[in-house]
């Protein structure tokens, strides 16, 4: 099977080149082997939180320059990183994704521990302010579901205590929610989710909260409504009639789900074919150019294109493997930027920088990789795969996710 372009991963980065190839008429495969990081997501999009040496970023933007000269975003270069950067809302808006912002700087999402994290977008659902001492409210009602071990009010009052405001906690009981606590298993965000994608059952959730209400001026409820339609969210808003803070539940996340469906509905209703739950396990790369790779489920089938776009994550994914002594890609063999002092890897105190997580591929200023230091000319690496950063600690995953794919796109489609 021929494609002008084949893609390795499921996640943000592969959906978002996926579909700029598609717009631009190119034939893409996506092999996509199971879940990726848009399944545990906050709902919220960095491009940059703080820079390597810790120094927190407001304006994401006016820092990039001061990166050093491997990171993804120099590579691509600020120029052009402002023009994706101003293309993005409309990119994911055209697809159903709405999302907000601050105009470039970063804002702050209010977490499931109660407490604020910097951002540079969020879906639209997600409670995200201008800055931490945004006036929220005075009084809360904070609303869960009987049973539902996943969502943890009592670190929400806490954190909303300590900006001032009162609380109170209830716990609702619906009978359709509380068929899930048959097996306690059933209970988890994503089922409730699907329960709550019913006009009755949102319809009942609303009533019994507003039923609920005493003077409080805003409510805070699990996020688990809108997993096909996020307009679930503006009709239970209606029905409660004062401020509703949808905060995030323990994974999976229903924000990130519906992203990603709606970014797989995209990318097929564009022409674009998505293997869904099947492996690239191998690849022919002969005078420095990938030929084929092979899959799991399509054993025997040689699957070829003209370019190769590598997009299968970090160690969380299985994008990158690690066994004692190193750090391996495992369908191309590329080379990897790690530290071979295990010992180097990781801090004990869980909550420092990790080192692990700024592993991977060596690629050139154009994101194509390096087998035994010799470039493959047609194979691109994008998203958390990429070498030259560690996200978690710069708040920078999903941007460097859709930077990289938006550059690899272009420079795929010859722009
Ligand atoms: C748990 C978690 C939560 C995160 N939350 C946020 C957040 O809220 N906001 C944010 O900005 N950033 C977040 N990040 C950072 C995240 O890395 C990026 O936001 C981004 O989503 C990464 O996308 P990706 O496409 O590079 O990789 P991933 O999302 O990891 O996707 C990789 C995909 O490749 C597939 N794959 C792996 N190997 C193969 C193979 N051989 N064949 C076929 N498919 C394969 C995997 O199954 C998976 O579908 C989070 C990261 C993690 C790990």
């Amino acid at each position: 099977m021929k494609f002008d372009t084949i893609i390795i991963g499921g996640g943000l980065s592969s959906l978002v080149c996926g579909i700029r190839l598609q717009e631009a008429g190119k034939q893409c495969l996506i092999v996509s082997a199971g879940q990726n990081a848009l399944h545990f997501s906050t709902g919220t999009f960095g491009l940059l939180g703080r820079l390597p040496d810790g120094t927190a970023v407001e304006e994401p933007l006016l820092d990039i320059p001061k990166l050093p000269d491997n990171h993804p975003y120099s590579k691509i270069g600020v120029e052009r990183i402002k023009e994706y950067a101003a293309g993005v809302i409309p990119f994911f808006g055209k697809y159903g994704i709405k999302l907000c912002g601050f105009n470039g700087a970063n804002g702050w999402r209010f977490t499931p521990m109660g407490t604020f994290k910097p951002a540079w977008l969020a879906l639209e659902e997600i409670p995200f302010f201008k800055s931490p001492d945004e006036v929220i409210g005075h009084k809360a009602l904070i609303v869960n579901f009987a049973g539902f071990m996943d969502f943890n009010s009592v670190f929400i009052a806490e954190g909303l205590e300590k900006k001032g405001l009162s609380c109170r906690i209830e716990s609702v009981k619906l009978k359709v929610v509380e068929n899930l606590r048959a097996n306690p298993t059933e209970m988890r965000s994503i089922n409730i989710a699907r329960v709550m994608e019913q006009e009755e059952c949102w319809k009942e959730f609303g009533r019994t909260v507003h039923s609920l209400l005493k003077d409080e001026d805003v409510v805070v409820v699990p996020e688990v409504f809108g997993l096909n339609n996020p307009l679930v969210c503006d009709w239970v808003r209606e029905m409660i009639k004062v401020k509703v803070l949808f905060v995030g539940t323990m994974p999976p996340s229903v924000a990130g789900i519906r992203t990603q469906k709606l970014l797989k509905k995209a990318f097929e209703n564009i022409g674009g074919t998505f293997l869904m739950g099947d492996e690239a396990l191998s690849s022919s790369i002969s005078d420095g150019v990938v030929t084929s790779i092979k899959t799991r489920n399509l054993d025997g089938t040689l699957l070829e294109a003209d370019d190769f776009v590598l997009a299968s994550g970090h160690l969380f994914a299985h994008g990158l493997v690690a066994s004692p002594g190193k750090i391996e890609e495992p369908v191309f063999g590329l080379d990897v930027d790690f530290v071979p002092d295990r010992n180097e890897w990781y801090d004990k105190n869980f909550f420092e920088k990790q080192n692990y997580l700024g592993f991977g591929v060596v690629t050139d200023s154009r994101f194509r990789a390096f087998k035994n230091a010799s470039l493959v000319d047609n194979l691109y690496v994008i998203g958390s795969e990429v070498g030259g950063c560690n996200s978690l600690n710069e708040g920078s995953g999903a941007g460097v996710a859709i930077m990289t794919a938006l550059r690899v796109a272009d420079e795929i489609i010859g722009g």
